[in-house]
Parts: C-alpha cells; sequence; structure tokens
C-alpha cells in the first residue's frame, strides 16, 4: 500500500473530483514513460534501425521511446544523444517552450534555465539565431547548463549565473519574452522516485517555494519588454505555487500584467485552473486561463508528471529605474571584419568547408566571432552586443582554443560540411574513439600536427590530430565527454 502524508492526500482532494482520487494517488507514483525531443527526422530512422521503438506524442518534437531488449546499451550511450540530436525530456518539460512560442531572431530569457531542457529546445525553434539569456543561479547547475548547450550545438545562448531576483536590477525592459520555469516544490518528482511523497514532501517547502516564485515572478516580468509574453511554469500541483503566484503578480501589476488565454497543443488532457483552494477564492480570469496537468489524466499521445502553465503579456511598460552597469573585468572582443574573415578563411580552408556555411547560420544570419581570455567563440551578433554589457558566464560556442586548436564542438557543428581533413571511422574503431583511445592507421592519411575530423556514418564524433608520420589519430574528444565503457 502506498503511503501519502496526510495533509497531501487532503489537499488533493481540494483539486480534484472525487470519482478520480483513487485513480490519481494510483498515478501520482507510476513511473513517467520514457521520452525524448529529436533534433530532426534523421534521428528517428537512426533509432528505428537500431532497436528502439518511438511513438508520436502531442508534442511535434517528442516520443514516447522504448525497447524491447532494456538490457541493451543506454539512450544516453547512442551517438543521437552523445552528438546532441536528442534530448532526454519528459513532454510536460517542453509544453513551455510549445506556449513560449519563440521565434527567429527573439530576445529571450531564460530564468531559471538548468539543466538546460528548454533552453536548448527555444534554441532548437530559434534555429540558433537571435539571443537566449539562460540564466542559473546555482554554479553545479550551471555547469550542467552549459554542458547540454555545447552538446546540443546550441551558439544563441548566452549563460548568467545570477539571482533571478537580483537580476532584473541590472537589465531593462529588454525582452520579446521571458521563461520562468520556476524552483518549486517538484510535486512532479514522484513520477520519478516513488518514495518521494514519504520521504521528501512537505507544506512546508510549498510555503518556501512560493515566496521565492513571488520574488521570482516579479523580477521576470519586470524584464520583459512592452508587448512581450511571458510563461510561468512549474512541475507541481500546489496552488500556492501556480495560481496564487500568478494572482500576485496581476495584483502587483495590475495595469501593466494581462493574463492570455491560449491553447494548448491538441491531444493533453489538460484541466482549467481552480477557483479556489482551502477557502480562498482565486481571480476567476486565472481559473479560466491558465492550464493544470494532471498524472491521472492520460492518453496515447501524453502521459506526464503535475504541471502548471500561464501566459502573461506586458500591456505597458512598468516605473523602474534605469540598470545599474556592472563593472566588466574581462571585456570581450568582437572581431571586426577583417579578423574574422582571416579565421574563416583559415578553417574552410583546412576543411574544404564552404565559407558560407562558416559565416552564417542556415537560417541566413551572419554570426560573429568572440574573443574571451583568448578562446574563440562563435556566436549571433545580439548575443554577443548583450555581453559587451553584462557579466555573463558563457557566450555561444568554443571554435578554437587558446592555441588556436579547434575544439570538438567546432567538429560537431561544421564537422558535417568537411571535405577535406577528415576521417571516417569503422563500427571497431568508433567504438575506441568514444571510449577515448587513439587509433592507429594502416596508411598514413596527411602530415603529423593536422587536425582530422573523425565521422561515423551520418555523425561527427569528434577531433583528432595526426601523429607518428601519418598513421596515429590523437584522440582529442573532451575527457568529460568520453563515454566511460561506450
Ligand atoms: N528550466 C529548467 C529546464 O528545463 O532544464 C529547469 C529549471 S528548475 C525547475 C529550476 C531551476 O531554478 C533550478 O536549476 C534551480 O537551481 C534554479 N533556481 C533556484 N533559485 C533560483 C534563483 N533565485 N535564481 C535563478 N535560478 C534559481
Amino acid at each position: 500500500m502506498k503511503k501519502f502524508p496526510q495533509r497531501y492526500i487532503d489537499r488533493i482532494k481540494q483539486m480534484i473530483p472525487e470519482s478520480e482520487w483513487d485513480l490519481f494517488f494510483d498515478k501520482v507514483t507510476e513511473p513517467l514513460p520514457k521520452a525524448i525531443r529529436l533534433k530532426n527526422d534523421e534521428d528517428l530512422r537512426y533509432l528505428n534501425e537500431n532497436g528502439w521503438t518511438l511513438t508520436p506524442t502531442a508534442i511535434k518534437e517528442g516520443f514516447f521511446i522504448d525497447r524491447e531488449d532494456r538490457g541493451q546499451r543506454a539512450l544516453g550511450k547512442t551517438l543521437p544523444h552523445f552528438t546532441g540530436q536528442v534530448y532526454v525530456q519528459s513532454l510536460s518539460s517542453m509544453l513551455p517552450v510549445k506556449v513560449l512560442n519563440p521565434q527567429p531572431d527573439e530576445k529571450i530569457l531564460d530564468l531559471c534555465a538548468a539543466p538546460g531542457s528548454k533552453t536548448s529546445f527555444i534554441a532548437q525553434k530559434m534555429g540558433n539565431s537571435g539571443t537566449i539569456i539562460a540564466n542559473e543561479v546555482s554554479g553545479s547547475r550551471s555547469k550542467k547548463l552549459v554542458a547540454n548547450l555545447k552538446r546540443m550545438g546550441v551558439l544563441n545562448t548566452v549563460v548568467t549565473q545570477t539571482d533571478g531576483v537580483a537580476i532584473s536590477a541590472f537589465l531593462g525592459q529588454e525582452f520579446d519574452k521571458v521563461l520562468l520555469d520556476a524552483p518549486c516544490s517538484s510535486e512532479g518528482f514522484g513520477r520519478r522516485d516513488a518514495k518521494f511523497f514519504e520521504k521528501m514532501w512537505s507544506e512546508k517547502k510549498i510555503f518556501t517555494a512560493a515566496k521565492l516564485q513571488k520574488k521570482l515572478i516579479k523580477s521576470a516580468f519586470e524584464m520583459l519588454g512592452l508587448d512581450g509574453v511571458m510563461v510561468y511554469s512549474t512541475c507541481t500541483s500546489a496552488p500556492e505555487e501556480n495560481e496564487f503566484v500568478v494572482q500576485h503578480l496581476l495584483e502587483t501589476y495590475p495595469h501593466e500584467a494581462e493574463l492570455l488565454t491560449f491553447e494548448l497543443p491538441s491531444g493533453i488532457p489538460a484541466r482549467k485552473g481552480l477557483s479556489e483552494f482551502e477557502g480562498t477564492p482565486i481571480d476567476p480570469q486565472i481559473a479560466e486561463k491558465v492550464y493544470r496537468i494532471y498524472p491521472h489524466l492520460q492518453n496515447q499521445q501524453w502521459n506526464s508528471e503535475s504541471f502548471f502553465v500561464a501566459l502573461i503579456a506586458k500591456k505597458r511598460s512598468i516605473q523602474k529605474p534605469p540598470p545599474k552597469k556592472p563593472v566588466i573585468r574581462e571585456p570581450i572582443e568582437i572581431y571586426k571584419k577583417n579578423k574574422q574573415a582571416e579565421i574563416i578563411t583559415r578553417l574552410a580552408k583546412t576543411f574544404g568547408i564552404p565559407k558560407d556555411t562558416l559565416k552564417h547560420l542556415p537560417s541566413g544570419q551572419k554570426v560573429v566571432l568572440v574573443e574571451k581570455n583568448n578562446d574563440l567563440f562563435v556566436t549571433t551578433r545580439s548575443a554577443a552586443a548583450f555581453c559587451q554589457k553584462n557579466l555573463f558566464r558563457r557566450i555561444g560556442l568554443k571554435i578554437l582554443d587558446k592555441d588556436r586548436n579547434i575544439t570538438n564542438q567546432f567538429a560537431m557543428s561544421y564537422g558535417q560540411f568537411a571535405t577535406k581533413n577528415y576521417y571516417e571511422c569503422s563500427e571497431r574503431e568508433k567504438n575506441k574513439w568514444l571510449s577515448g583511445f587513439d587509433l592507429h592507421l594502416k596508411t598514413p592519411i596527411a602530415v603529423d600536427g593536422t587536425p582530422i575530423i573523425v565521422r561515423f556514418q551520418t555523425f561527427v564524433i569528434g577531433y583528432g590530430k595526426v601523429q607518428k608520420n601519418g598513421t596515429k589519430l590523437k584522440n582529442k574528444l573532451d575527457r568529460d565527454i568520453v563515454m566511460a565503457n561506450y
């Protein structure tokens, strides 16, 4: 018999009809089906051919994924995952991005961004154009965010590591869109750990989270531009962290904030918001316009943890002091045309990559090169402009290191276009390579010191350097991404 704290039971009983109570408590700790987000359909084919079954969901980019022989290699160790074509992500976690509806060239703030599931989806929707500011307060979680953005080949994103409440003092009302995927009491976590409600749940955590959320939603709204829209989401069902937080914002900015009506993708069995909780009435427009997702409302296209999502617009600018100017100790250099052309010509020559591919995004927008502490990054002009005026942890994609060697991110992002200085591995070599070993070649492939992009089938799996009179390919995969026991 599953155990739930009595307070949790009493609270849930106020949120859903009595006829659903048994089903709810059955499903709230049922393990979530594994779901992924795909970057493109090519990978669907690869995964299908390698024994995975992918089932479409209510989110176009999202699939349930399963495999008959579950003893086989984990999804996290497959090539589509390694090369950033696949992101393991629950369906509800994809939902706020669908509601935000990012467009190319927008300037978007993701205020609580780690580990980057939504940031990388936003970048995918924007085709890597425009700017995303991905902020995260925790150092260790920012590290995970940066690692995921690297793996996913995201170049339009600036990572900042600041308290989401304090950051609004440094920024104007400058974003087209803001996502506040708030830290919460995470009741949705019950579907990842069945002991969650017994061991980790407490009403106190809900009240503590709600306090921070009220500050964060106010701060997020203060950075939203006029006519911009903001998504507020949590993976919890507690009304104090959902409807009451939205209500707090509407009360704080009654003339500026407007709650919007919106549609969810079809096939999602969502409910509207609550109209009261524990005897306290909730603004009727909130009950009407926000969505709640519950674990027991499932169908073939949808199965997720508890979730909440609201969409808010800024109809009038707020009164706010001018942004404070941070002290920038390590300024960046945005390369001028000639300096950029020199680097691009050298890379294009070395690998036989068309110059245009290095100069532009696939959508045609020009990219810029930015130097910080002697490392060289590729990013968008608007992201670089943000970094000239603000403190940040990471910008775009690093393409050259201090010694002007290419990086694995360069190889992964541009290696598919190389027409020279690449090496196609056999299956056996690919396994050795991904375990971090050098390759020993029967015939010399290039002069010593030449950088070589390493490919297997349609995947770029890193870069190496030629040694031993052309017969050894020194493995240059970053040690932190070498897949142990691949
Ligand atoms: N949006 C993320 C994703 O999809 O991968 C998940 C975000 S998670 C729900 C909330 C995040 O907010 C956590 O990483 C947490 O460390 C961070 N956080 C907590 N307090 C914060 C604050 N005051 N400012 C900014 N981030 C904060």
